[in-house]
């Protein structure tokens, strides 16, 4: 089922997950939606706040970026193909920089058409729990990475805005104060009509 995805302005984007402690059939199904929601909106990664939950779970794919936006994978020391991994599931997981911060361009589903340059570090290791609530670890770099630490990002309800720098944001305000507008005004209407 494809669900909403939450837009900036709404209160659960700025809330920390709560840890899994069971892969549920319920968290499984919500694996399954949060997977049909980010490919029929072309992303490459979405957290459960996206969709309104607060949860320690993210679901990322960045393989149809590969040519244009590589991603590096290592396993065990050893590089390793993305199809090993990916789609990729990632429950309380927990995030370690393992390069210098590089720049690069990235958005979010819930700031349609919002683009701006975030520094991060280049590649990261990763240790989390996946689908089948098994613990696994690994380095990544590029794409893959970035997408990491948006995403789990997102589990701590900090924003790719946070990170912005301020002359970055600076130039793209006007637009977040408008997304901002909208998605209270929506929130507003849909109290009263409860
Ligand atoms: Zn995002």
């Amino acid at each position: 089922m494809i669900l909403e995805i939450v837009k900036y302005g709404e209160p659960v984007l700025r809330q920390k997950g709560a840890k899994i402690e069971n892969v549920t059939s319920e968290i499984k199904n919500l694996i399954a939606d949060m997977f049909e929601t980010m490919e029929a909106n072309h992303g490459v990664g979405l957290a459960a706040q996206q969709i309104g939950r607060a949860l320690q779970l993210t679901v990322i794919d960045v393989r149809a970026a590969q040519k244009d936006r590589p991603s590096t994978l290592e396993i065990d020391g050893q590089p390793a193909e993305l199809d090993h991994l990916m789609p990729l599931v990632l429950i309380n997981p927990m995030v370690k920089p393992a390069a210098e911060p590089v720049a690069g361009s990235e958005g979010c589903l819930s700031f349609p058409e919002i683009f701006g340059e975030i520094t991060r570090p280049e590649s990261v290791d990763v240790s989390a729990l996946d689908a089948k609530g098994k613990p696994i670890s690994f380095r990544c770099g590029g794409l893959l990475a970035r997408a990491v630490q948006h995403e789990t990002d997102h589990l701590n309800g900090i924003l790719f805005i946070d990170r912005m720098e301020r002359k970055v944001k600076a130039e793209i305000q006007e637009e977040l104060d408008v997304l901002q507008a909208v998605t209270k005004e929506k929130l507003k209407k849909a109290k009263t009509k409860n």
